[in-house]
Formats: structure tokens, C-alpha cells, sequence
């Protein structure tokens, strides 16, 4: 029997389009860290590190910026090309992100720390569940939450968003199922609240989405979805969806911008609206979005 190893985030993106996570080990991938990524990353750290009683100077949270984004940068990169480290060295846009990141979580001290459960915390902590074991496969779901809060039975995940969610956003999301049940399974205890804490940029606020559960009939569905997910992208049998909306106009997922397949991808052709000979962004582009 092989053992298999997913993540949510895997899992997630498969289901926006099977070639972005397929794609992964072909040569033309590129990971390009972006804005909207090393912001989030830069943000969780500080949050993180507020929660354990530091508190970093602005200062410390450009070097942390600087240290995520160099870490992103795969091994196989071809170095000569790395404009985009001049960003990251260029002193002013690292000042002005970490100056955003720290205003944000100082808003998340007045909004958002008073309302979060008194018991223990478990901050940042990998854990493995075993998603299933049959005929030639065992699948492992392994995960890292924002924060576990096990004698409450909550589990929180910081987002940052561009503007605040629309509240139906939650009913199709999958952390809120697998967390749970991740958790559950890797303690031994029973988590009942799933809190996403959602920071919009424009705006300047932060807000609470809540969901409860989830229920047996959501653990069921993920469970053998996760299975189905890691055992085709393990043997290769995954196939494309660039549309955003059953087949008529292309997704946003499916952009030089948003998917890090595209310079090698053929399953962005599908859609016939004329943008599939877009180039691939610079990084320049990609942190300016
Ligand atoms: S370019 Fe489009 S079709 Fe290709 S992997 Fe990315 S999202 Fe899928």
C-alpha cells in the first residue's frame, strides 16, 4: 500500500483547476512570491508573534518580509533573472509593507484580541489525520492552523482580503471542514467553531466568520474528495478547468497573473476568449497588482 500525503490548500486549489497543483514538478512552474502573499505570510507572523508575547519593531517585521520572500524562492530560479529581489531590498517598499502589516495587527489588538477564547493555545502547530486506508492507497491530510484554541473547541484562521467577504463566501470554503476534522482526529478532542478573521486592506477593519460543525455528511464528502485529489495528482489523472463559470468565460484563476502553471500550461487554450498568448507577468507586475 502507498501512503499519500495532501494538504487543504492542495485541495483547494485542485478544485479551481486540477493543472495548477498537477503542473507543480514540470519544468516551466515558477513560484513567484507575491504582494498579496507576503503580506498575509508577513501579517500571520506578526499576529503569531503577538500571541506569544513579543512584540517585534516595525524594523524586525521588514527583515521577517525580506526572509519569507527569499525563502519562496525555488532552488531552481534562475537567479540571474531575480529583479524582483531588488523589492525586496529596496528599503522603502519593505518599510511601507511592514508599517501596513503592523497597522493592521495593531487594529487586530483593539478588534479582534478581546474576543478570542481564554483557555491554552496551541499557535502554528502541524498535525496529521489519516484520511483513509484502502485498496492500494492511505491518504494523509496534514495541515498547519492559525491558532487551536482546544479547550473551546475553536480553531482560527487569519485572511487578508482587498475588501471585506460577502458572507456566502463561507459556505463553499473547505477549511472549515477539514480543520475541524484534522484536529479533531490529531487530539483527540471535538472542535465545534471554525473563525475566520478576516482583515480588509481598504477598509481598515477586521471581521468574524463564523461557521459551526462541520456536519458528518461535509467530513464524508471532503474525506473522499481529499482521497480522490491526492491519489489522481499522484498518478497523473487530473485534467483542466480554466473557466470560472461552467465553461463560458475564463476564471480568474486561470491568468498569467493568478496561476504559476501558465508559461507551460495548454489547458488554458479551452477558452476561447483571446487572452491564453498573454505573457507571463514580471515579478515587478505580480507584487504591483
Ligand atoms: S493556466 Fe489555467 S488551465 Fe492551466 S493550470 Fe492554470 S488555471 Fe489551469
Amino acid at each position: 500500500m502507498k501512503r499519500l500525503t495532501i494538504r487543504p490548500s492542495t485541495v483547494g486549489s485542485y478544485l479551481l483547476c486540477g493543472g495548477r497543483p498537477g503542473q507543480k514538478d514540470m519544468p516551466g512552474y515558477q513560484i513567484y512570491p507575491n504582494e498579496v502573499l507576503l503580506f498575509g505570510s508577513g501579517m500571520h507572523w506578526l499576529i503569531e508573534q503577538r500571541l506569544e508575547g513579543h512584540d517585534p519593531s516595525p524594523v524586525e517585521v521588514e527583515l521577517q518580509l525580506h526572509l519569507i520572500y527569499v525563502k519562496d524562492i525555488p532552488e531552481t530560479y534562475d537567479m540571474s533573472k531575480v529583479v524582483f529581489l531588488n523589492k525586496v531590498t529596496n528599503k522603502a517598499q519593505r518599510k511601507m509593507m511592514a508599517k501596513e502589516i503592523v497597522e493592521a495587527v495593531d487594529l487586530w489588538e483593539t478588534q479582534v484580541r478581546d474576543t478570542l477564547p481564554d483557555g491554552r493555545m496551541l499557535i502554528e502547530k502541524k498535525m496529521t489525520a489519516e484520511v483513509c486506508a484502502h485498496d492500494d492507497y492511505a491518504v494523509d491530510l496534514t495541515g498547519t492552523p492559525d491558532v487551536v484554541f482546544p479547550d473551546d473547541g475553536v480553531i482560527i484562521d487569519w485572511k487578508s482580503a482587498g475588501k471585506m467577504w460577502d458572507p456566502k463566501k463561507m459556505q463553499g470554503q473547505i477549511q472549515p471542514i477539514a480543520y475541524p476534522w484534522l484536529v479533531s482526529q490529531a487530539l483527540d478532542i471535538d472542535i465545534t467553531e471554525f473563525i475566520f478573521w478576516v482583515y480588509d486592506r481598504k477598509g481598515k477593519w477586521w471581521a468574524p466568520f463564523t461557521r459551526q460543525g462541520p456536519t458528518e455528511g461535509q467530513v464524508a464528502a471532503f474525506r473522499d474528495m481529499a482521497r480522490v485529489v491526492a491519489i489522481n495528482l499522484h498518478e497523473g489523472t487530473w485534467t483542466w478547468n480554466p473557466s470560472g463559470q461552467g465553461y463560458t468565460t475564463r476564471g480568474w484563476h486561470c491568468s498569467a497573473k493568478y496561476c504559476d502553471a501558465w508559461s507551460l500550461c495548454v489547458g488554458k487554450f479551452l477558452i476561447a476568449d483571446g487572452k491564453d498568448g498573454a505573457e507571463a507577468p514580471t515579478q515587478r507586475e505580480r507584487m504591483n497588482r
